[in-house]
């Protein structure tokens, strides 16, 4: 019959319990299905059912194209987890963060035709979309300039303007990023994707004038297209609404909808299971990562400062979303290559603008995913240590 969900590359069957040995694991992409059980768990709660007359028209009933329910539930969201400060500021959704990053780049560029394009960067290994979003888009206002490490201290001499991506927790080193350019040449988007305890402690709440969010990495529905920006400056909001406007008049009402329903799932009861839910799971996986990997003179991982979360009242280690992992041995320079090898299909460094000795592979994926991932890691770190 048919299939009851949808079998990941490794399993086939009608309930997706015939493994198959020769599989390769995908952990390329960081897809947050290890959220799947916890919506399984709230299926009733979370579910949302549109008949076919409603929600029809392009615009909400006081003409807006933003769900003011939402708008509320965000600020309540923030407000409860403490990872960012958002009193005073705008709020503008997104189809997806990805949507917004452009309408950020256009927002803060330069609109004056005379001057030469606003030079886009991004601290090296950085999210490719920084890089290819702005290339794509092939504006004269701006150009993606490379690492932002390039440009330290020749902001001035420069004679451009600079919007600095800074991604934090970083994908995909999980480092917990700072701008590095300052001064009245540079502005900052803050992509705070990551920035949920799931990934993270949340040692404060951050005040950007920039802010990124995406539904994706909070609840695991990539597929409802779902991000939003707080902005504090007016000016700069007016510029992504129209950029928004422009390009899809605003996002899917359908999408709103569903955001609100799980939303309010989010911030039900005592406000912290899904959080509570995240984490565990985060945690117990990237305890396993590092006792397999400490055995290992073939690979090596960052190992990253625990730091106190005010939101968890207790002091954390980082489960960041990926794993970015360094193959050590000489011959190891295209560290992917020798993953592939062992049936593991993780991102190469180049992709993220540094070398293909470092290679991403996703914690977040399924169960089944994450489990495959481990055990071929494990055979491949005990035959070489089997070698030596
Ligand atoms: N920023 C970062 C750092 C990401 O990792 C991602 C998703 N991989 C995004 C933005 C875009 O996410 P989405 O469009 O699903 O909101």
């Amino acid at each position: 019959g048919k299939p009851i969900c949808e079998c990941n590359a490794c399993f086939t069957g009608p309930d997706c319990s015939l493994f198959k040995p020769s599989c390769a694991v995908d952990v390329d992409s960081g897809n947050p299905m290890f959220l799947e059980p916890f919506w399984k768990q709230n299926a009733g709660s979370s579910g949302v059912m549109v008949a076919g007359w409603h929600r029809m028209g392009y615009e909400f009933e006081d003409g807006s194209l933003i769900s003011k329910q939402l708008e509320s539930v965000i600020h309540k969201l923030h407000e409860t987890v403490g990872n960012a400060n958002t009193s005073n500021k705008y709020i503008v959704f997104g189809v997806g963060s990805t949507q917004l990053l452009n309408a950020a780049v256009y927002a803060l560029s330069h609109h004056n035709s005379n001057s030469s394009p606003t030079k886009v960067v991004a601290s090296a290994p950085y999210y490719p979309v920084y890089k290819s979003q702005t290339e794509l888009l092939d504006s004269k206002k701006y150009k993606f300039s490379g690492d932002t490490s390039s440009w330290k201290n020749k902001t001035r001499s420069s004679r451009t303007n600079f919007i600095e991506f800074v991604t934090c927790p970083n994908n995909p080193d999980g480092h917990l990023n700072k701008a590095v350019l300052q001064g009245k040449f540079a502005r900052h988007v803050y992509d705070l994707a990551y920035y949920w305890p799931h990934y993270t402690a949340i040692p404060s709440p951050m005040d950007e004038d920039l802010m990124l969010f995406t539904l994706s990495k909070l609840t695991g529905h990539a597929g409802s297209r779902f991000g939003w920006a707080i902005v504090k400056d007016k000016d700069v909001y007016e510029r992504m609404v129209e950029y928004i406007d422009l390009n899809t008049y605003g996002i899917p009402r359908e999408t709103q909808l569903r955001a609100l329903k799980l939303l309010n799932v989010v911030l039900q009861g005592d406000r912290r299971e899904i959080f509570r839910f995240a984490h565990t799971i985060m945690k117990t996986r990237w305890e396993k990562l590092a006792e397999m990997l400490s055995t290992s003179k073939r690979f090596s991982m960052e190992q990253l400062p625990s730091q106190h979360c005010a939101f968890s009242k207790q002091v954390r280690p980082t489960s960041p979303a990926f794993a970015w992992l360094k193959c050590e041995a000489e011959e190891d320079e295209e560290c992917h290559n020798v993953l592939r090898e062992a049936n593991i299909i993780g991102r190469k460094g180049a992709v993220f603008g540094v070398e293909n000795r470092y290679v991403r592979l996703s914690v977040v994926n399924s169960r089944d995913d994450f489990d495959l991932l481990l055990q071929r890691l494990q055979d491949l770190v005990s035959k070489h240590l089997s070698i030596v």
